[in-house]
């Protein structure tokens, strides 16, 4: 049975943080990802606020560099293993995967979160046959097709704006009369000829035989309800925390996110937790590196004054 120091879960931008710290610090970490490095900032399109990039670049672009120079470092990445449980026994840590278990002294989640689900009929019947939660994966196939996108955050209307360069026409659906979106965002959605806003709606149903067809949208306000012809539906309603996997061993809030300290300690000791996956007041590339960073010199730390006593 081989310990390992330090093990990362989760290859987004704060697991690979991480290891690039871990690496520095001479605790060879493993990062075991359940799919390719990247996490979800991989599927985003274009990224402009993420400093000394002035002419921004798209996520792919920018977590392929993070992985790239985990690779300098000899960052070991071990892909599509899914982790479906940690314990901790006896000051080591157990991570019960899909290929075997794996041991360590300290461990970083990293899991990120995935998109929420709107919950409503036809959202998983129709999934991949017209409903997405990705605009770079799916938005090619909409070719001058005429699609939703429901919510009103970022994520919606940055998606929004890209999915306009392929479509013929776009409804963003938001509940309220007001955008969560940046103001910049905003803007920029407002002045796009191809994108209209249904203020105060709610998305009820999606219909179709083999792909999606029509919608149903209730007005809030008016207490109208209308079907409407649509080739396609794009959900941004939220992220989910993939904390599922630590539900036994850590403190999480009501959304599920894991609560950590400012050294992005857990409840339990050794065990760590970095980005999206726990509650940060920021869910961004730049804090999830932050977080990363902060949470490798604190698993340094663990591993150098507190285990040993
Ligand atoms: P978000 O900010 O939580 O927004 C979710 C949107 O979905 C909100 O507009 C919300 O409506 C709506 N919504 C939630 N549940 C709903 C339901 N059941 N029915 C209808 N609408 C529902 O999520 P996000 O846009 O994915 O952003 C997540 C985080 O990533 C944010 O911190 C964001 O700043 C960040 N992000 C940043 C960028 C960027 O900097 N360029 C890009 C993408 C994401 P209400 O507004 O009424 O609550």
């Amino acid at each position: 049975m081989k310990i390992r120091d330090l093990i990362i879960i989760g290859a987004g931008p704060a697991g690979m943080s991480a290891g690039i710290y871990a690496a520095r610090s001479a605790l060879s970490p493993l990062i075991i990802e359940s799919q390719m490095p990247g996490g979800q900032v991989a599927l985003t399109d274009f990224i402009e606020n993420y400093p000394a990039f002035p002419n921004g670049m798209s996520g792919q672009e920018l977590t392929k560099l993070m992985e790239e120079q985990c690779n300098n470092f000899n960052v070991e990445f071990m892909n599509f293993i899914q982790v479906d449980f940690v314990e901790k026994e006896n000051k080591i840590f157990k991570l019960k995967t899909n290929q075997g278990d794996f041991f360590a002294k300290t461990v970083i989640v990293a899991t990120g979160a995935s998109p929420a689900e709107l919950g409503i009929p036809g959202e998983r019947e129709f999934k991949g046959r017209g409903v997405s939660y990705c605009a770079t994966c799916d938005g090619p196939l909409f070719k001058d097709k005429d699609i939703l996108v429901v919510g009103g955050g970022d994520s919606a209307v940055q998606e929004a704006i890209y999915l306009s360069k392929f479509v013929s026409s776009l409804k963003i659906v938001h509940r309220r009369d007001k955008l969560r979106a940046r103001k910049m965002l905003q803007e920029k959605a407002i002045k796009n000829p191809k994108i209209d806003i249904l203020w105060n709606s709610n998305l009820l149903e999606i219909k179709g035989k083999d792909l999606v067809e029509r919608v149903v949208i209730f007005n809030n306000k008016t207490n109208q309800k209308r079907e409407i012809r649509i080739d396609g539906v794009f959900m941004y309603v939220g992220f989910k925390p993939s904390s599922s996997l630590v539900r036994n061993l850590v403190e999480m809030d009501k959304l599920g996110r894991i609560i950590t300290d400012h050294k992005m300690r857990t409840s339990t000791t050794g065990l760590f937790a970095a980005g999206d996956v726990r509650n940060t007041p920021l869910r961004q590339v730049v804090t999830a590196v932050s977080d990363g960073a902060i949470a490798a010199i604190s698993a340094e730390e663990y591993l150098e004054y507190e285990l040993k006593q």
